[in-house]
């Protein structure tokens, strides 16, 4: 789960992560924001009104949803299901409220907080992208700031200055995750580990030697 304040630049993150490493799955968000030029619906969005939107919060469709600036914005449940229980990894890029939810439902869900160079570089960015009124650039900077406040409940701390390292940084915590005890299948190594020890004991006692006990 990747979150960080609006304009930080998750997308750009998440989709050079997805360049490197791409057995990553992406979770698309549904949300009630109007579309920005150039977003497409069902790949960066699933572009929802709010009475939809409220129907899929009503048939549990939702993993999690909060209201972000004015908008819903919600994690649909069955994608997430699925891709888990095939063993996928799936990327997520939500907001502070809506990790801490995720976090409740799948406690072995990592958190990746991304920080922006500072917040007059926030700023800029978010000026930059040219597709948000100064009012709602205002209410997303008010946002960074409490959203950042809850730094401390992630596990990752990631600063985007660069891109080429903060992606670096992102594929070294998928890589690292990946190789957690707690994460691998231990029980099938020791399975099989031990059956061939049985198997190495037979031999050599069909050889006429006597294998000492430990
Ligand atoms: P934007 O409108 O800039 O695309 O996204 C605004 C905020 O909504 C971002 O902080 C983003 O992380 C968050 N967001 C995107 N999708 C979801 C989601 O499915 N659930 C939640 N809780 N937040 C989301």
């Amino acid at each position: 789960m990747v979150s960080g304040p609006s304009g930080v630049g998750k997308n750009r993150l998440i989709t050079e992560l997805r360049r490197v490493m791409p057995d990553l799955h992406y979770s698309v968000s549904a949300t009630t924001r109007p579309p920005r030029p150039g977003e497409i619906d069902g790949v960066h969005y699933f572009f929802l009104s709010q009475e939809v939107f409220e129907q899929w919060k009503q048939e549990g469709r939702l993993l999690e949803w909060a209201e972000y600036c004015g908008h819903y914005y919600g994690t649909p449940a069955e994608y997430i299901e699925h891709e888990l229980a095939a063993g996928q990894t799936v990327v997520m890029d939500v907001e502070t409220s809506g990790a801490a939810q995720i976090r409740r439902r799948l406690p072995e869900a990592v958190m990746v907080f991304i920080l922006p160079p500072s917040l007059a570089e926030l700023r800029h960015r978010l000026e930059l992208r040219g597709t948000d009124a100064p009012a709602t650039i205002l209410n997303r900077l008010r946002s960074a700031y409490s959203e950042l406040q809850k730094m401390r409940d992630y596990d990752y701390v990631v600063l985007n200055d660069s891109l080429e390292t903060a992606v670096n940084s992102l594929a070294t915590i998928v890589r690292a995750e990946r190789l957690k005890v707690s994460r691998s299948d231990y029980g099938q190594l020791l399975e099989t580990i031990h059956q061939e020890t049985l198997r190495w004991e037979g031999r050599l006692v069909e050889e006429g030697e006597h294998p000492c006990s430990v």
